[in-house]
């Protein structure tokens, strides 16, 4: 079985990207700048916002971080993202989710610039991406993808099984690998028979946040499975991948923590290169 090391292939995608944003500092005497804005002082919210800084100046981008409290007013985030829509030196923009109550989710998705959505959530690029058309790229799927695509880099008829479909996850997910000419099914919670989808699956990824739900007899022989899930338990963090049973299935199969994650940040940093290039 391979062990699909997200550390490592992230690590070797940070590589590719310093060397990306080097190459596009002498062509343009510019780097991509990624501002980050940070609402309240949740402490996830926290070491993610500072995690991305970190591996953003590791790559050489721009980066900045505004922070606001927790009782700060909407139109103060909205008027601040139009500002940042503007500004020259800004190529993504990503507001640290979740939002306090009192701040629309959607309206402050809306208000980034399609151009500059580093997440990929804005309607417009999530229409571009069902379209087949060039798009910025939820980080987390985006990240899955690439794994995926250093097992096997044709999956051309491949059967490919989608276990959630939120908009963060599961569908994009499905989008990108339908691009890819595989053939998706997308499961949830009414599913009638989860087990029975599964077994169909030539890849599997499963963001459920369910501990260890996708069973090694759920699994396929030599089938690839992706597990997104995040979970904290009594044993510490585990995944939505029963992974010491589909191991012994699974051709490969990513760990949590150390498969996924890593990926995430990496992707964002790829987003935001992406940006400032198409912004040229
Ligand atoms: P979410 O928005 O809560 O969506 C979960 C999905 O799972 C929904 O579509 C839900 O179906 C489906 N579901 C729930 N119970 C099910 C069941 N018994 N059988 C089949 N499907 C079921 O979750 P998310 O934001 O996609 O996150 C999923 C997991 O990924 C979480 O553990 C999260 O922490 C993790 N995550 C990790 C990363 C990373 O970087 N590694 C990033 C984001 C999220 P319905 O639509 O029918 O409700």
């Amino acid at each position: 079985m391979i062990l699909i090391d997200g550390k490592k292939i992230a690590a070797e995608l940070r590589e590719e990207l310093k060397q990306e944003v080097s190459e596009l500092k002498a062509k343009h005497n510019k780097v991509p700048g990624l501002t980050v804005i940070l609402i309240g002082d949740m402490a996830p919210s926290q070491i993610y916002v500072r995690n991305k800084e970190k591996s953003a100046n590791e790559v050489g981008l721009k980066s900045e971080i505004i922070k606001y409290p927790e009782a700060v007013e909407e139109k103060t985030i909205l008027d601040k993202i139009e500002e940042l829509n503007k500004d020259d030196t800004v190529s993504g923009i990503l507001v640290q989710l979740p939002l306090p109550k009192h701040i629309d989710k959607q309206k402050v998705i809306e208000t980034i610039a399609p151009s500059k959505d580093v997440d990929g959530f804005h309607p417009m690029n999530v229409g571009n991406l069902s379209a087949g058309y060039e798009s910025s790229v939820p980080c987390t799927p985006l990240g899955c993808y690439l794994l995926i695509k250093k097992i096997e880099s044709n999956l051309s008829g491949k059967k490919a099984v989608m276990v959630g479909r939120s908009n963060l996850n599961g569908k994009p997910m499905a989008q990108l690998l339908l691009k890819e000419n595989c053939t998706v099914t997308i499961t949830h919670s009414r599913t009638k028979d989860l087990k029975a989808e599964c077994l169909e699956a030539d890849i599997i990824v499963a963001a459920v946040g369910i501990p260890e739900l996708v069973k090694g007899d759920w699994v396929k022989k030599d089938a690839i499975v992706i597990d997104v899930g995040i979970n904290k338990t009594d044993k510490g963090i585990v995944g939505d991948v029963a992974f010491d049973e589909v191991s012994k299935v699974a051709k490969a199969l990513t760990p949590v923590p150390g498969g996924v994650g890593p990926m995430t940040i990496a992707c964002l940093l790829k987003n935001t290169i992406e940006c400032f290039k198409r912004s040229r």
